[in-house]
């Protein structure tokens, strides 16, 4: 029996060095303070909805749909990462056809977004998304600037938690290949095209990923650990294509429309194996079995 309180992290680690990946980052997180609001607090230790822990500065800057923290960064880092996140949320929100904020299933009394901007420490990842909020790490900015890819990656995961709902707050409601693959798909990569790019990722990937099948990667633990530096970016590329083929008129044909609906589903307690079939119309087992043939058709 697993205590609630203590979370449980699921990570996937990439090379300090490869600084443009959108690292995915998911965990779950126990048992939630309510009422005061100890974030707030000068100095208070920031990790509401999130098992970790940093000391903020006590100015957190506050935009209309984010709330950013930071250790040490300048109020102008806050500013311009607020207005990168405020665009990221603007066009992923308008993607998604999310029209009323009533979808998005903000915990008790919250109705923004957290972002912590780590200064002091590196760890070795770039971002960190949990339900409420993200972090970026120093790997994902540079000076004030920080990646907007890594921003919309992070925000994407942020949404599916939020639509999703509470139920999301212990865990990952989606398999991994679609959690990572939908968020890197709407922070822009689009690397494999063709079939001899798709042939030559596979035989890299045979290595981390069952017959390089992005779709078999449904929990973290379906990868081998050495998924690591450029085999970890690219077993990023591989969940994209496995989220836009479904997405594209040349391949499924679905619509964002059908990833939100998902998203819905698992709120009102469906699997994800059931909403997966239940809105892209294909059983999850046949998609996974046939990736191969599917790809075979899809890819030029
Ligand atoms: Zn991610």
């Amino acid at each position: 029996m697993t205590d609630p309180h203590r979370p449980r992290f699921l990570r996937f680690i990439v090379p300090l060095s490869l600084v443009s990946i959108a690292l995915l980052v998911c965990l779950s997180q126990g048992a939630m303070s309510e009422g005061h609001d100890a974030r707030r607090e000068p100095t208070a230790s920031w990790c509401l909805y999130s098992p970790l822990c940093y000391e903020h500065d006590g100015v957190p800057l506050e935009t209309e749909n984010f709330v950013v923290f930071s250790d040490t960064a300048s109020d102008w880092k806050k500013e311009f990462v607020a207005g990168q996140a405020e665009s990221a949320w603007t066009e992923i929100l308008a993607l998604l056809d999310i029209e009323s904020e009533e979808d998005l299933a903000f915990a008790p009394g919250r109705t923004k977004v957290d972002i912590f901007l780590l200064e002091e420490e590196t760890p070795e990842w770039g971002g960190w998304a949990y339900y409420g909020g993200f972090l970026l790490s120093p790997i994902a900015c540079s000076n004030v600037y920080c990646s907007i890819r890594t921003i919309k990656h992070e925000l994407m995961h942020v949404l599916g938690f939020l639509l999703a709902g509470p139920r999301s707050i212990h865990g990952m409601l989606v398999d991994v290949w679609f959690d990572e693959g939908l968020a890197e798909y709407v922070a822009g990569t689009h690397e494999i095209t063709t079939q001899g790019e798709y042939e030559a990722r596979c035989r890299e990937l045979d290595l981390v990923i069952s017959g390089a099948n992005p779709v078999s990667v449904h929990k973290w633990d379906d990868l081998a650990t050495s998924a690591t530096g450029t085999l970890g970016i690219h077993a990023y590329e591989l969940f994209e294509l496995a989220v836009r083929y479904l997405l594209d008129e040349d391949g499924l044909g679905r619509t964002m429309d059908d990833v939100r609906q998902l998203y819905l589903d698992l709120r009102e307690g469906y699997s994800f194996v059931t909403a997966f079939e239940r809105q892209f119309g294909l059983p999850l087992l046949q998609y996974e079995v046939g990736f191969q043939s599917y790809m075979d058709t899809y890819l030029p």
